[in-house]
């Protein structure tokens, strides 16, 4: 379901944009003020919803880098995040997750530590 590589991604993307936005139009539907839809104006809100993920994802990826975009890399979660740090090496969907992960490898690590003091005794 993931694609990381560039061109496959691309490829999924392109196929979201035909399914889900329409050609450029500017717009001023609200009187607050004009700007660009990437979709017709009457379409419904599930369909607005998609046209918005799809147009998103797809200028964050062109104008940002198309890696930025990633899977969390903590155990048991699955949550999508957009890559918005300063060095696009964003592995974690939260700083929650990121620490929970921390905390796990540190106790994996001074775990083992432990049990080789143990059987040196
Ligand atoms: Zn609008
Ligand atoms: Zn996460």
């Amino acid at each position: 379901m993931d694609s990381a590589d560039p061109p496959a991604r691309a490829e999924r993307l392109n196929a979201l944009l035909t399914e889900y936005s329409g050609p450029p139009r500017l717009t001023d539907h609200a009187g607050t003020g004009w700007h660009l839809h990437y979709r017709p104006d009457d379409l419904p809100a599930h369909r607005q919803i998609a046209s918005l993920i799809a147009v998103g994802t797809a200028l964050h990826l062109t104008g940002r880098g198309m890696h930025r975009l990633g899977r969390c890399a903590a155990g048991g979660c699955a949550h999508v995040y957009a890559d918005f740090s300063r060095n696009g090496r964003q592995r974690y969907c939260s700083p929650a997750c990121g620490n929970r992960d921390a905390v796990r490898r540190h106790r994996a690590r001074t775990g083992a530590e432990t049990e080789g003091a143990d059987a040196g005794l």
